[in-house]
């Protein structure tokens, strides 16, 4: 008899790792290995998490009426062109499922986020990769690859984990050289980060065309992370096909009151964004004093690169942090053995980095 297997593709995609644990069987005390934010939620948020508590016995709205109309009055869109999501994780997946399948290929660029391998693996469509250039998305590349069978393009701008964007003018570029049959995904996760003016997290692109979607997350800037919550603002005809395919009830209800009182809460966006700006050139100018080399990034993490030592690898380097109580993020599954992703922490938790890293980098 057969042995049950999963199907074809789904052993390619990457295991979860296990939990990284303390010597003492604790976590770490300071996590800087995922982009959260450093400030928490609004004080908004978590009232509204409160309230909600107390109907926690009744459904979710499946429609999330009242969050999609808080976004669309946020970012003056029409409500009928945003969809929500158990984070924008599942928004990838969700596209991907609706748009490729086996003989179809999904593209996207070296060291994209890596949902988009597992989104693409996980339909049995074929990931394609382009190269980048010094960590940044070729879009010359990313247009060169796109033929009949590619069915989706994903563009994560700004990109983690390398921390770069690409500017709007190349991203119109990359749009008008795509096949009419293919769909310009633009993972926007990063975008409040970004203060440049040649930067664009893709509204008008999308409302000015039929094959480009949005993704966005509550994850970032309104630090909700713990609770999930993507988006997508797209043309009506793609939103529509997303709620076909996306599950009932994927976003619970605590979730999207506390996701909608955030939009309201413009004083905990700028201080996060001012937090993030200040502390992030802090950190940059520290490690590279101590001959570290730093990517420029746009987001809330950056991307660092240890100089070569034999006695000191990113491996070793990482446990002399978790000994101090400290999770970075390596990047060997990236093809980056050289380079860690820190997140920008509390001003507390960027001192201790530093102060551990100086024992030993110095
Ligand atoms: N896109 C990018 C570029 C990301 O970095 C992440 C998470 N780190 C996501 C999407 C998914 O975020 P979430 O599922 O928390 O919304």
């Amino acid at each position: 008899m057969e042995r049950l297997t999963p199907r074809v593709g789904i052993g390619q995609i990457a295991p979860h790792k296990p939990m990284i644990r303390l010597p003492n069987g604790g976590r770490p005390l300071i996590d800087l290995s995922l982009s959260h934010n450093a400030l928490g939620p609004s004080p908004r948020s978590i009232t509204a998490y409160r309230q909600a508590a107390q109907n926690l016995h009744r459904y979710p709205d499946g429609e999330h009426t009242a969050l999609r109309m808080a976004i669309a009055r946020r970012y003056d869109i029409e409500p009928d062109h945003v969809t929500c999501s158990n984070g924008s994780d599942e928004m990838i997946q969700i596209v991907t499922e609706a748009y490729a399948g086996p003989g179809d290929e999904v593209l996207f660029h070296q060291y994209g986020y890596h949902g988009f391998i597992k989104a693409a693996r996980m339909t049995g469509a074929t990931p394609v990769i382009a190269a980048e250039r010094d960590l940044a998305v070729d879009v010359e590349a990313l247009a060169e690859l796109a033929g009949d069978r590619t069915k989706i393009v994903f563009l994560a701008n700004p990109n983690n984990p390398t921390g770069s964007y690409v500017p709007a003018e190349q991203v119109q570029r990359l749009r008008a050289e795509l096949p009419a049959h293919t769909l310009l995904v633009l993972d926007s996760a990063y975008a409040d980060y970004v203060r440049r003016n040649n930067y664009d997290p893709g509204f008008d692109l999308v409302s000015d065309h039929d094959n480009v979607l949005m993704v966005r997350t509550f994850s970032k800037l309104h630090g909700l992370a713990g609770l999930r919550i993507g988006w997508a603002y797209g043309p009506p005809a793609i939103i529509e096909t997303l709620d076909r395919v996306r599950p009932l009830y994927n976003v619970g209800l605590p979730a999207q009151a506390a996701a909608a009182a955030a939009l309201g809460d413009l004083e905990h966006e700028e201080a996060t964004l001012a937090h993030n700006d200040s502390w992030s050139a802090w950190l940059s100018h520290e490690l590279r004093a101590i001959g570290v080399r730093v990517y420029p990034s746009v987001c809330n993490f950056i991307l660092v690169r240890i100089p070569p030592d034999p006695t000191m690898s990113v491996p070793t380097l990482s446990q002399h942090l978790l000994d101090h109580g400290i999770l970075v993020k390596s990047l060997g599954h990236y093809g980056l053995p050289d380079c860690m992703r820190i997140t920008i922490g509390t001003e507390e938790e960027n001192h201790a980095l530093m102060d551990a890293l100086r024992e030993v980098l110095d």
